[in-house]
């Protein structure tokens, strides 16, 4: 059977019997949840086996950031495939890998001297609570053991990772095998008390974190968090001033501060990096998703030389970092990063522009009766539904759901978190199609809490 000759129920029989999709119930499928067959992707468009499309509201889980099959890093992916697919990357280098890490130093600045390439987001984290933990070894401080993250926090589902993850949706199940690090208060600005203000708030659970990490003197290794916007925990938003104080705590109390900049890293706050709005660099900085554009599995970690230095000794030392996955730093997907960051920086400037724009078209959403706490940070915007009394629904009636499969209908992704409806969508979303995600996430909403 060819792709073209086939519909979406063809398709939907014969995935629904051989494949097993990521955080599915698969006894969802296909009621009440629909599953749809993608057999090409435009831009900021998904088109299934019937033909219908589709505008990608979240980027396909946050990676597309200059729309789907763009010509560009397809262009750059075809030609490197041709020239260097891959070769291991412990003694062999290549041009790719080289100038890729030039160009994310360079982005980036001081103190990031050194680069490790990862494939996916979890790994990118395991790495870097490995060279963490190592590295506190390697200066001679062996009782450094733990992590502090932050409440409603994500950072991906492997087990060093999901030992990081608070959100209890992904980690409760698992509890058992996982690390135990040290929960500090999420500074979501809305958890502020009535009437106290977002800022304060954030100073308050910095003050918390501090005495936290006071409690386990000489005992943490780093304190992991988002910047900005915990994204898969709800997209909570907090102000920048909150990671000026964890950088000045994380400096008083002698921890490293690992930036997870996974999901809001390359534009999505608006800025290149979510820490640039604070003015701060983190000791370790975790980046992934939109780093191949959403075209290829690539993430990186970067390093200061200090954390790097520590790693030099004798051979047979224990110093050495001795991690790698199969694919660390593959040809093609570094070909494809350097392709995404040359649009990035073509599209850096009109960024918060764009932010905007989207702020504007869902100002009607954020009025609406049925939500509260809208939100932004660049082009993630976010907005939680609510009964007509401000409660929360009960979570049984899944109006999140509902939402999705509205929205759905009318040919837009949105895939809401719980009762929390955002839209994340590539950075190179049009005008129009931003007037489109609006309308149909105000007209979702509405059938969804009626
Ligand atoms: C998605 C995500 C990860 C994990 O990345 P994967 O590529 O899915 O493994 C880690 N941290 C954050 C903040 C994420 O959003």
């Amino acid at each position: 059977m060819s792709t073209n000759q086939s519909n979406n129920a063809d398709w939907i029989a014969r995935d629904l019997a051989v494949l097993w999709h990521p955080c599915t119930q698969m006894r969802d499928h296909p009621h009440p949840i629909p599953l749809l067959p993608i057999v090409s992707a435009q831009g900021c468009w998904l088109q299934d086996a019937d033909g219908k499309r589709y505008l990608d509201a979240i980027s396909s889980w946050w990676v597309t950031l200059f729309g789907h099959s763009n010509p560009a890093i397809s262009a750059a992916i075809a030609e490197q495939a041709a020239r260097l697919d891959h070769v291991l990357m412990a003694g062999f280098g290549h041009p790719p890998a080289v100038q890729l890490a030039e160009r994310l130093l360079a982005m980036v600045g001081e103190p990031m001297r050194r680069v490790f390439f990862a494939e996916a987001g979890s790994a990118a984290i395991e790495i870097a609570l490995k060279l963490s933990f190592h590295y506190w070894r390697n200066v001679g401080q062996p009782k450094r053991k733990r992590f502090l993250v932050l409440d409603q926090g994500y950072h991906g589902e492997t087990i060093g990772a999901l030992s990081l993850t608070s959100v209890s949706l992904y980690r409760d199940t698992y509890g058992e095998l996982l690390l135990e690090p040290l929960f500090a208060l999420s500074p979501d600005s809305r958890l502020a008390e009535p009437g106290e203000s977002a800022a304060d708030y954030a100073l308050r659970c910095a003050d918390q974190l501090e005495a936290l990490l006071a409690d386990n003197d000489g005992e943490v290794c780093a304190v992991v968090l988002e910047p900005l916007v915990q994204c898969a925990g709800g997209m909570a938003m907090y102000p920048a001033s909150y990671l000026r104080a964890v950088r000045a705590v994380c400096d008083r109390q002698q921890v490293h501060l690992i930036a997870d900049e996974i999901a809001v890293g390359l534009g999505r706050t608006g800025t290149l990096l979510a820490c640039d709005q604070a003015q701060i660099r983190p000791d370790i900085l975790c980046i992934g998703k939109g780093l191949s554009g959403g075209t290829l599995p690539l993430a990186a970690v970067l390093a200061p030389e200090s954390i790097y230095q520590s790693f030099l000794g004798e051979y047979g030392s224990g110093k050495a970092f001795l991690h790698s996955h199969s694919y660390t730093g593959f040809a093609i997907g570094c070909a494809a990063a350097l392709a995404t960051m040359d649009l990035l920086e073509a599209a850096q400037q009109g960024l918060p522009q764009r932010g905007e724009r989207l702020g504007q078209a869902l100002s009607e959403l954020a009025d609406h009766a049925h939500t509260r706490h809208y939100r932004r940070s660049g082009l993630i915007a976010a907005v939680d539904m609510v009964c007509a009394n401000g409660q929360p629904f009960p979570a049984e009636q899944r109006r999140g759901l509902a939402v999705y499969r509205h929205a759905l209908q009318s040919g837009v992704v949105l895939r809401p978190l719980g009762d929390t409806v955002y839209a994340f969508p590539p950075l190179s979303i049009s005008d129009d199609e931003i007037d489109t995600l609006a309308q149909v996430a105000l007209e979702s909403v509405h059938a969804a809490t009626r």
